[in-house]
């Protein structure tokens, strides 16, 4: 037997003739950067994030950083983001020249705690410098944003959604992207949506904010010789953009699987004691990027799940603040002790819209045993 944690190739071979057609049509028309594909599919993805602009990028990490960039955000300045997320979240704040500082995520849902948010705003002197908060819609989930733009607004910050693993992830009828100033995507293959590459994007309902963001992505302009500023060179592939295209007419049915898939998962695991399924917030659609339990004896299973085959994964084992990459900042450990104690305890287990329900049922055995 052998399950890995993801398998692309069922989403392929469902849209493999369309996309094959569609980037042999862009390859003959040899229009590769920008283009048709990438105007249709801006449109398309915004209208499916219900926001009124979209910037692409060449990756979620760059339209981070364009995203801190067009806000305003530099040396001197502080953003605050969770310990318990992939390192480009942070070290985006670091490349704009800002300072990066965490706050603990709830225990409940893996996301940035508000009560904690609240309490570290009211213990400092002067909040002058934070000028942002990045909340990470962690597994396919979106934090508390209701509780977090309140806060956020009561102090002045902005608010970036990082949304790389919440494609379509919605709280209370609205959508990840709606919630913040501005929101970003990735499109890594292995992501919701994803590429036959690199690929990103940031959103927003400020047309300000977007234009400046379309300019750091492409040289500062927004016609061709006109450079307003000085930017970068992230834009979005047309090849890209139409397998991204030919993608996005499926995610709907592609989340609506992965989250039967989570809810067959849930059913077989509730019994165990040894173990907590994923929770899911009031008035949420978890879009399960990744379906994550935490257990007992978390690397004594993870080896037993392993020896049987199946493959799983640890997302993450090293909370940022322990990273040798963030020394720098004095953290020890014991700082930020939920996202410690959760990175000890959890596994994630294979999950994709098409994985089968007999595989979900070895699984489940095999960590129930
Ligand atoms: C994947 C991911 C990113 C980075 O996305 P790229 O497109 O690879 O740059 C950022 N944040 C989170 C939470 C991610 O999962």
């Amino acid at each position: 037997m052998n399950i890995p944690l993801m398998d692309l190739s069922g989403c392929y071979s469902q849209v493999y003739d369309e996309i094959m057609e569609k980037t042999k049509h862009v390859i003959n028309n040899t229009q590769f950067i920008l283009g048709e594909e990438v105007d249709r599919f801006e449109e398309e993805f915004a209208k499916y994030c219900n926001v009124n602009y979209i910037v692409s990028c060449g990756n979620s990490t760059d339209a981070l950083i364009f995203s801190l960039k067009a806000l305003g955000i530099g040396p001197g300045d502080i953003v605050i983001t969770v310990p318990h997320t992939f390192i480009a979240t942070a070290e985006a704040i670091t490349a704009v020249g800002a300072k990066v500082d965490f706050i603990d995520i709830e225990e409940s849902t893996y996301t940035m705690d508000p009560q904690k948010l609240k309490e570290y705003l009211e213990r400092q002197d002067n909040t002058e410098n934070i000028k942002a908060i990045i909340p990470v819609h962690l597994y396919g989930q979106m934090a508390d944003m209701e509780r977090l733009v309140e806060i956020a607004k009561q102090y002045n910050l902005k608010v970036i959604e990082d949304a790389a693993q919440a494609h379509g992830a919605e709280l209370n009828g609205k959508r990840s992207g709606e919630y913040g100033d501005v929101a970003t995507f990735s499109f890594y293959p292995g992501k919701n949506l994803g590429a036959f590459g690199d690929a990103g994007a940031a959103v927003t309902n400020n047309l300000q904010l977007a234009e400046k963001i379309r300019m750091l992505s492409n040289h500062g302009r927004l016609e061709k010789y006109v450079h307003q500023i000085e930017g970068y060179n992230s834009r979005l592939d047309n090849i890209q953009a139409a397998v991204l295209r030919v993608k996005l007419k499926y995610l709907e049915e592609w989340t609506d699987n992965r989250i039967k898939k989570a809810q067959y998962y849930t059913k077989l695991l509730s019994n165990n004691d040894n173990l907590v399924t994923p929770m899911i917030r009031k008035g949420a659609r978890h879009v399960y990027h990744l379906y994550v339990i935490r257990i007992n004896n978390r690397d004594k299973v993870r080896k037993k799940l392993s020896r049987k085959g199946i493959n799983t994964g640890i997302h993450y084992p090293v909370p940022l603040h322990l990273q040798p990459a963030y020394k720098y900042l004095g953290y020890k450990e014991g700082d930020f002790p939920i996202s410690e104690k959760v990175s000890n305890e959890i596994i994630s287990l294979p999950m994709w819209p098409e994985i089968d329900k007999k595989s979900i049922k070895l699984i489940c055995e095999e960590v129930n045993m």
